[in-house]
């Protein structure tokens, strides 16, 4: 039986309150460089993210992007789908 992705998390034994940091986006940015690397880094970075993107998880920090930029990634791979 395969392990689920989330168990060979880098993040899996640190604070998940880390990753949902309570100020608005725009300060925040600012603030999560060391969780950005530690994502880089991170063995499960790739399912991370299209967990993410295909639930539209709408908070946190997710393989290193914040909801804005998941949701540029999600309007990109539209645009990509509808012109074929
Ligand atoms: S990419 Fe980041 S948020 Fe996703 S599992 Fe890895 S350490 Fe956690």
């Amino acid at each position: 039986m395969t392990n689920h992705w989330s168990e060979s998390a880098s993040c899996r034994s640190l604070d998940p309150e880390l990753f949902f940091p309570v100020s608005r986006e725009a300060v925040y940015t600012t603030q999560i460089a060391p969780i950005r690397r530690l994502c880089a880094a991170c063995p499960v970075a790739g399912p991370c993210l299209e967990w993410a993107l295909a639930t539209g998880e709408p908070h946190g920090i997710w393989a290193g992007t914040t909801p804005s930029e998941r949701r540029r990634i999600r309007a990109t791979r539209g645009r990509r789908l509808t012109r074929g």
